[in-house]
């Protein structure tokens, strides 16, 4: 993942910025608050994956946009 600060490439699992030390994951705690995700996203995926790929692609792409 990419540091939201600075903008260095991370590990996926990395908890903090290996150049500005910035939080890249929260972990329940206070502070900023968490990029949040939209759940239909994630069941987008998943139904193209299990069910209907031409409806799923679409349903993927324009929320990133
Ligand atoms: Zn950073």
């Amino acid at each position: 993942m990419y540091c939201r600060k600075c903008g260095t490439q991370n590990d996926d699992n990395a908890h903090l910025c290996i150049k500005c030390g910035e939080v890249l994951q929260q972990i329940g705690g206070a502070g900023d608050p968490p990029v949040k995700i939209p759940n239909y996203l994630a069941q987008s995926i998943l139904v193209t994956l299990f069910c209907c790929m031409p409806l799923g692609i679409p349903a993927i792409i324009f929320p990133l946009r």
